[in-house]
């Protein structure tokens, strides 16, 4: 069964990176039938925080990108950690250093003054126990010195390292506390990780994880190692290309489904397919379309995306969605007639909104009480001549049948009696219910507000 993971370090918020590198271990794992597990890397316990976990899991949840069983520490596992590397110890693999900061400060400076290299080699590799100091000490691993050492990567290809390139990696510090890399190859292998997908800033530390793979007798995950993401001008994505944070993507009122989408084809393609659902990404993801050269970050393709969702989501389920993208916003929640009044709108609203700010600009007629302020732009269209046809048209409504139809026929047959095209009156029209130049259709605000709301909107505008 395929096992995959994402192991964030909780020193940050879910950045974009962080949230396509879990969504592509999510659709992978969600895809075969496997399962997709949540390991935070806390062992860095200066800069990691419970706030920072906090958020990621915050992210990923609304991100919908759900992990199967506890949320796993890294820091807590660091018992563990440090028995393989006494296990690697005691088989003779692995073995103690006394050489002092100094020493080994000494040995980098005499390589290089001898133009060597300066990877240390100790000189307690091979001592004999019967001659060890009663001193403190670390626990090396015995790299290989010769020959080569070939990652396997399923997007960069194999990937050969020189041995004589490795030293001998530090496993337990001192105090006895395991190293991270010890940590990151201890884990995946008890948590039975079968595909690692990650970020190429990874690739190093690949070469020399092997070697504790080798050294305990492990079977190497599958690796992919997936190319970082640039910003729109090609340079490192980063604070200059604005929010980067996933969850601020919610709260600029992007859909969850959009941003999936959107994330997917960052780095990832399906021969031309970019608009799919959920259930196609599962279906179609593979570690064969990943491209190799850093995607770019291009937020009209994401907007697009999103507008695509939006018109295809649930009525209930983006009222939902609106809800909590208010509140991520901090922006007041709606009462709950008007997220009625919003939902039952939904489908003349949803077909062009690219985002939830759109949507809800779009909704301003269901949302707003009387009396109506009509913008600038909507201002406009209610000069006096404008103002004489509504409250001519008023007398109209007072009988006429209440649906889209009847009203649709209704005010084309009032334009032709006045003489006018019909966008002469409808452009008062969403004046006077909406306030605004851009909304929905006038026979559906009329339908949505009912007879006694439009008249008394009409009647407001034409006085
Ligand atoms: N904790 C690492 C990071 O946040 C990921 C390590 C891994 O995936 O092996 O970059």
């Amino acid at each position: 069964p395929v096992i995959t993971r994402f192991a964030p370090s909780p020193t940050g918020f879910l950045h974009i990176g962080g949230a396509r590198t879990a969504l592509f271990n999510w659709l992978y794992a969600r895809g075969r039938g496997g399962k997709f597990l949540l390991r935070i890397e806390d062992t860095d316990r200066e800069r990691s925080t419970p706030e920072a976990t906090a958020a990621i899991l915050q992210g990923l949840d609304w991100l919908g990108l759900d992990h199967d069983g506890e949320v796993i520490s890294q820091f807590e596992g660091a018992p563990r950690h440090a028995e393989v590397a006494l296990q690697l110890l005691s088989e003779g693999k692995a073995y103690k250093c006394f050489s002092t900061q100094e020493e080994i400060a000494a040995f980098r400076e005499a390589a290089r003054a001898e133009g060597k290299s300066t990877l240390f080699h100790s000189p307690w590799r091979d001592a004999d126990p019967a001659t060890h100091p009663d001193a403190p000490y670390v626990v090396r691993i015995k790299a290989p010195q010769t020959g080569e050492t070939v990652i396997r990567d399923q997007v960069q290809g194999d990937v050969t390292i020189r041995n004589d390139q490795l030293d001998d990696m530090v496993l337990l510090r001192a105090d006895g506390s395991p190293v991270y890399m010890l940590a990151v190859v201890v884990d995946d292998h008890d948590m039975g990780v079968t595909h690692v997908i990650r970020g190429d800033d990874h690739l190093n530390n690949a070469a020399r994880q092997m070697m504790i793979y080798d050294a305990m007798g492990w079977d190497v995950p599958v690796w992919a190692h997936i190319p970082l993401i640039h910003g729109p001008d090609g340079k490192k994505l980063s604070k200059r290309h604005g929010a980067l944070g996933a969850q601020e993507y919610q709260a600029m009122g992007y859909p969850a489904a959009g941003m999936r989408n959107y994330l997917a084809r960052l780095g990832w393609s399906h021969g031309d397919d970019e608009f799919f659902t959920d259930a196609q990404a599962k279906e179609w993801f593979d570690l064969d379309g990943i491209g190799k050269s850093p995607a770019r970050f291009d937020t009209k393709k994401l907007e697009n995306l999103c507008g695509q969702h939006i018109a295809i989501s649930e009525d209930a389920a983006l009222r939902r969605e609106i809800e909590a993208y208010l509140q991520a916003a901090g922006q007041p929640a709606l009462p709950a007639a008007k997220a009625d009044a919003l939902q039952a709108a939904m489908f003349c609203l949803k077909d062009r909104a690219k985002t939830f700010p759109d949507l809800l600009e779009k909704a301003h007629f269901a949302l707003t009480d009387r009396p109506i302020e009509a913008d600038e732009k909507a201002a406009k269209a209610l000069d006096s001549v404008s103002r004489g046809m509504l409250s001519d048209l008023t007398p109209h409504l007072q009988n006429a049948s209440w649906s889209r139809d009847t009203l649709e026929a209704e005010l084309n047959a009032f334009a032709d009696a006045q003489g006018v095209k019909f966008g002469k009156l409808a452009a008062p029209l969403r004046a006077a219910l909406a306030g605004r130049a851009a909304t929905p259709s006038v026979f559906d605000m009329m339908v949505l507000l009912g007879r006694e709301e439009t008249i008394a909107r009409l009647t407001d505008a034409a006085a």
